[in-house]
Order: C-alpha cells, then structure tokens, then sequence
C-alpha cells in the first residue's frame, strides 16, 4: 500500500464533524519545523565544544543572516519578543510615548511597547494586503508618537516605502517586525535591509528555526551596540583585559541566544531559500484551487514584493455560507485539517480593552477581515498529497454549507 492511500481515508461526503469518515487519518499541522540531520550534527558538535553558549557560533550566526539579507548589523537574542523589546529600547521608548501598530498581529508586537510603558495605537489595515494602512498610520501620529511598527503579515512585506517616507517627514523611527518574513523580498531588496530595525523570531513554526530566538538587522552601528547591551543586563566592558572593571550603564536583561541554538539557525539558514520556495509552489496551489470558488477570497499580493508565504490565509464569503468561522475551523479540524485563524485582534484582547480602553469599532477593516479569516497548513516539508488534502476538505465543506444562489429575475 503507498503512503498516499495509507493516510487517505475513503471519501465520504457527510462532514466528519458530524461523524463522517475524515479526509485524512492524520493530522495536519497548519506550521511544523523542518529538522535534518546536518542540523543534528550541528547542534551536537557545539556540545561537544567549549562552549554551549556566549561563543563562537552567536556571531557566526548573527553575520550569515546580516549577508543574506544584505545589512551592516545583526543581534541575536533569545526570542523573538526579547528582539521586539530591544528594538523598542534601542529606539528610546519611554512612557507615554505612543508607537503605531496593525492590530492584526501576535500580540508580542504591541506587548513590547508596553513593555517600556509606552501606548501601542492600532491603524487599521488594507482590505487587499491585509498589512497596515499608511493612510491610517498618518492620521493617527500626535506630538507623542515616537514610533511606527509595521508588520510583514503573512510574509508579504507591509508598504514600507510609504511608511518610511512618514516616518522620515514626522522624526519617527521604524520598526519593521518581519517574524513571518525572513527571505520576503521589497522592491528587489531583502526584507531586513530596508528599514531602520527588521525583528525576526525563529520559533519552531518561523521560516527557520533555532528552537526559540530572534535577531534584530540594523543599518546604524550604535542601535546594534545599545541593544547588545541590552542583552546583557545593560553590562558594558570598556576594557576587555580587564573584564572583572565592567560597568552598567542601563538596565537591561538576560535575553541571551546560546550557541547551540546558533548552530541549528546556520545549519537552517542553508535550506531557507528551498523552504520559501517550496511553500510559495503549495500556496500557487491553494491559490489556483480556491480563486475558482465564489465562497471563498484571497488577500492579493503586492506588484512589488516577493511574499514570503509564512502561512496561508484565506478569507470565507460568509454571506455565501451557512456557517459562521468557528464552524468552518471545526469543520476543518475534524478532517484532521490543523486550520486555525491568525490572529484575534490585539485591540479586542481583554488587557488591552481593560489598559487602554479599546474596543469594537477601533479598526473597522481588520474587524469585519478577522471574522472570515482562515489560516491552512502550510509548511515545507508537507507534500503534494497534504496539499491535495487540504484542498479536498475546503471543496468538501464549502460544498456542505453553500447557500444555493437564486439567480436573479427566477
Ligand atoms: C512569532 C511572532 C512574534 C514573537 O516571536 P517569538 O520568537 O515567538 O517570541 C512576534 N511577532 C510576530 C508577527 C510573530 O509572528
């Protein structure tokens, strides 16, 4: 028997969710690392070394992601959150400053800013990209703003040109949080050497993983010294002969990275161009499957971007459907389809409505995308039958729950 029928189950038209057989035996994650055996022997040669973390392989690690992406500087921390923090300390974030932000993103990048007492202001989103809306950002920047994040969303970068422009003409600083991008491509630049900082994390589900990690690329010199100290407790070492004559200058933390997880980032770093190509092959995919259905939309691509294709999202016609999103992502998960939604809005998370009094109504257009968004698996190492799955379960339920169109004038 070939895998291909081991792991398919016979077809059945009865939903799983109401006791049908599922579309797969197995489940499907939406995201999964891809681990090999050069990794393995990477990680287990720095165990064998001198040093297990603060050597040679964080630098090694930081310089080979600084050259892909084209940038003078790179610092690797221990998460991507603890990059997104050193990014906006680096940027002087102090209370009662306020930075603007999409609030269609994973809660770490506004958590960072209130990290350092600042206030995150959520601009609404474009209905197309679904990235934030240049225009919303403008007309939300007071004499308090000291900061712009703009998130990749998806892996597609957000229109940075524009926001960069604003940043420049207003004296804000631009923190570009690219943890879905790492490999995207902006007007024939890397993502990572465009804007002033580019956060990158390097979870297990990430475009490549160090198991946990982040890393901050920078142009300018002094933000890369000021976060390095950031780092490390805000220690500096003005004489490195004499390393017991150290100071502290600023507070700071232990956001270390250690070089055992540097050793499987460069390990990783070698297969990232073949992974964002592999899942840029199954996103043609979906997306030639489901642009011929009426129920179902996809955010568009910009002309000028290479999308990194991160996770793939797709937007349910809910006036075309008996079933609301929940349903749709249950109906999903029961054909053992690992479907989910990115993100619940940051704005409409309790602590935020409780912190700084948001609410419904904040963000028109994220809110109404929100509720018919629909993230399917997507990951290098899935294949071609995984792919075929997932597109049999989404014809399989948008088929169950179709409202039957009366044609007008019958
Ligand atoms: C994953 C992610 C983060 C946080 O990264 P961690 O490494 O998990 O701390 C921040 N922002 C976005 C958009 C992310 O996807």
């Amino acid at each position: 028997m070939s895998s291909r029928t081991a792991n398919r189950a016979i077809e059945s038209a009865e939903l799983a969710l109401y006791g049908g057989t599922p579309i797969r035996r197995t489940w499907l994650p939406y995201g999964h690392q891809s681990i090999d055996d050069q990794d393995r022997a990477a990680v287990l040669s720095v165990l064998r070394s001198d040093w297990i973390t603060q050597g040679p392989k964080i630098e090694e690690f930081e310089n080979a992601v600084a050259d892909y992406c084209g940038v003078g500087h790179a610092v690797a921390f221990s998460s991507g959150t603890a990059a997104l923090h050193a990014a906006c300390a680096a940027a002087r974030l102090v209370p009662g400053d306020e930075v603007v932000t999409t609030p269609l993103t994973f809660v770490a990048t506004a958590n960072a800013v209130v990290f350092c007492g600042g206030k995150p202001v959520f601009a609404d989103i474009r209905p197309d990209t679904l990235n934030i809306d240049p225009a919303q950002v403008e007309r939300l920047i007071t004499s308090q703003t000291k900061a712009v994040i703009a998130v990749d969303f998806a892996g597609q970068p957000a229109d940075l040109e524009k926001i960069l422009f604003l940043a420049k003409r207003r004296n804000l600083i631009v923190i570009e949080d690219a943890c879905h991008a790492l490999g995207a491509g902006y007007r024939g630049r890397k993502v990572g050497s465009v804007s002033p900082m580019t956060v990158l994390s390097f979870h297990p589900v990430k475009p490549i993983t160090t198991g946990e990690g982040g890393m901050v690329l920078t142009y300018d010199a002094d933000l890369a010294r000021r976060m390095r100290t950031f780092r490390h407790h805000g220690i500096v070492c003005p004489d490195p002969s004499r390393p017991w004559r150290n100071e502290m200058e600023e507070i700071g933390y232990n956001y270390r990275i250690t070089d055992m997880q540097c050793a499987l980032g460069l390990s990783q770093l070698r297969r990232l161009n073949d992974g964002m190509a592999r899942r840029q092959e199954i996103a043609a995919r979906y997306e030639r499957a489901f642009s011929a259905m009426d129920e179902i939309s996809l955010p568009s691509t910009a002309p000028d971007v290479l999308h990194a294709r991160h996770i793939f999202v797709l937007l349910l016609n809910l006036d075309r459907l008996a079933a609301d999103q929940d349903e749709i992502l249950d109906a999903l998960r029961a054909e053992n389809v690992g479907a989910t939604l990115h993100y619940p809005l940051v704005h409409l998370r309790s602590f935020y409505r409780r912190r700084f009094g948001y609410g419904e109504g904040l963000c028109p257009t994220a809110e109404a995308v929100s509720r018919r968004m629909v993230t399917l698996p997507l990951f290098s190492s899935m294949t071609d039958d995984d792919a075929e799955d997932v597109i049999r379960a989404v014809e399989k339920i948008i088929r169950y729950f179709r409202r039957r169109q009366i044609p007008v004038g019958a």
